[in-house]
């Protein structure tokens, strides 16, 4: 087999481009060969200085990739199989979670991959961790035994596939933490409020009008309010005579104007999801008796479980628009405009860049 290209990130907005030997795969362990790896906000704020990260190291942790081999199953590690269910196979188109998780911690045995005691992540390690190929903005990427992977079905274009694996399962993962708070199984006549409609935003008020909600999106573009209305969203004005009208409020925009508007946004019972705050956004005011009053519940979201890589699958599957949500990929050797250069269409939420571009 010949060798894979990744590109270094070597801190600040500095990318070297490297050749490597593919690794031998250890029993369990699966080589794909990456199709379209979409550039998630988190790595811009990485490489803009906004928030810290391992350096040197291969970024990029929402990609969909063809399998290219599979180690051979040993005595420790049986087939890796597709999370969704059934085996995976050389050829088959997957993503996978940007998690990987030893399975044997506390919190693992809890069910609470996500913050795995042991946790590693995709396009978060450092070069010299031990992991080859552990980015997405590679040609090929290295997937330890422990990694969730899941097949894409056909109708999913490789673009719409690629946001499952950071922004997808994220949003399904508030979704189903917004559903358990309330002792529901759905959404159905419920108020439901999203604050922030970039990817995460917007594949939530998808999957919020899945469930029967009725949705209501704030956001400062308006672009991005009437992508999320092809969605079915409805445009809310923070501060209007709707507010304290929501059941839930899902907060994805990471800033302390917008975790406000999200509680001020609900009314009695109501639950705030907060996903947005990934690094530090400062403190927030919170009236304490609006919460004790209105019997309100704060809480968080940060990764997700395999199960909800699946099901941000099938929600993407359901709608051909996410494929033009994601701009046509740049070659990977542009990475550092995809990262830094506005998109051309405004209308996008997501750049892309590939090693191997089609059309
Ligand atoms: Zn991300
Ligand atoms: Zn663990």
């Amino acid at each position: 087999m010949t060798a894979a290209t990744e590109m270094v990130w070597l801190g600040a907005d500095r990318f070297d481009e490297h050749r490597v030997e593919m690794p031998e795969l250890w029993p369990g362990e699966v080589l794909v060969r990456v199709l379209v790896a979409g550039v998630c906000g988190s790595d811009r704020h990485t490489v803009l200085g906004h928030r810290d990260a391992p350096c040197p190291s291969v970024l990029g942790h929402e990609s969909v990739g063809e399998i290219v081999a599979i180690g051979s199953p040993g005595r420790d590690a049986p087939a890796p199989t597709d999370v969704g269910g059934g085996d995976l196979q050389v050829g088959d188109r997957v993503v996978w979670s940007v998690t990987v998780a030893c399975g044997q911690c506390d919190r693992c045995r809890a069910g609470v991959t996500a913050k795995c005691r042991h946790l590693r992540k995709v396009g978060h390690e450092r070069a010299d961790s031990g992991w080859p190929l552990s980015g997405g903005y590679a040609s090929h990427m290295l997937l330890p035994v422990g990694t969730a992977i899941t097949r894409v079905p056909d109708r999913l274009g490789n673009r719409a596939a690629s946001l499952a694996s950071c922004a997808g399962g994220t949003a399904v993962a508030a979704l189903e933490v917004a559903t358990r708070m309330l002792g529901r199984a759905d959404l159905s006549g419920l108020e439901v409020l999203v604050v922030g409609a970039g990817a995460l935003g917007t594949i939530a008020t998808a999957g919020a009008v899945a469930l029967g909600g009725q949705v209501a999106v704030c956001d400062l573009s308006d672009e991005r309010l009437r992508t999320a209305g092809r969605f079915g969203a409805r445009v809310h004005e923070p501060g209007s005579a709707t507010a304290g009208c929501f059941d839930v409020a899902l907060e994805f925009s990471g800033t302390p104007s917008g975790v406000h508007s999200g509680l001020a946004g609900l009314r009695l019972g109501g639950v705030l999801v907060m996903v947005g705050a990934v690094s530090p956004i400062g403190e927030v005011a919170v009236d304490p008796e609006h919460v004790v009053r209105d019997h309100l519940t704060i809480t968080g979201v940060h990764n997700y479980e395999p199960r909800h890589l699946v099901r941000a699958v099938e929600l993407l599957a359901r709608d051909p628009l996410w494929e033009e949500l994601v701009e046509a990929p740049l070659p990977l050797a542009r990475l550092h405009d995809a990262l830094l250069e506005p998109a051309a269409d405004s209308r996008t939420l997501r750049r892309s860049v590939a090693a191997v571009t089609r059309g």
